[in-house]
């Protein structure tokens, strides 16, 4: 199973912000959107950042919620690490594994944003695999 799969049945709505937003915007976004990550991008759709709820805990705990005024810019991860659609689960996990993160944003040729996998994704339809493969096999034992 790859990336495209996934973004087939999941869709490729992915929620943005504007590096000038401030965290208490952010933190509002990912809330009214039950989400974990937004990609930050600039005029042209280019990603420029990551920031997950992670971030803001983070920053609130160093700084004080004083922090919630700040600009995303200040607090977001700059070197993103993307995937491209052909990508396939395992890669994703080892990925996501690797790096400590559990979003993955998806791009095409051109850089351009064009979905966001999370690590729930991943484990569902890993575990969807896993089911399909068990049944498979009791399928061949049982007419073997
Ligand atoms: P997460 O596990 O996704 O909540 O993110 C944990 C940390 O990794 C946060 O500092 C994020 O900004 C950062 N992060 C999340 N996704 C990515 C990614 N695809 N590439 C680089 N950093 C990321």
């Amino acid at each position: 199973m790859n990336v495209a799969t996934i973004l087939k049945s999941k869709g490729r709505a992915v929620a943005t912000a504007r590096a000038d937003a401030t965290l208490m915007d952010l933190s509002c976004k990912l809330a009214a959107k039950k989400i974990g990550a937004i990609v930050v991008i600039g005029e042209q759709g280019k990603i420029e950042g990551i920031m997950s709820e992670r971030d803001v805990i983070r920053a609130i705990a160093e700084k004080g919620a004083d922090a919630l005024n700040w600009p995303v810019s200040d607090i977001m991860t700059r070197s993103v690490v993307t995937c491209h659609e052909a990508a396939t689960l395992d890669e994703l996990m080892e990925k996501m594994t690797q790096g400590r993160f559990r979003h993955m944003p998806v791009v095409d040729d051109n850089e351009a944003l064009v979905g966001i996998i999370s690590i729930g994704d991943v484990v569902k339809h890993h575990i969807a695999e896993v089911e399909m493969e068990v049944s498979a096999m009791r399928g061949y034992l049982a007419t073997g």
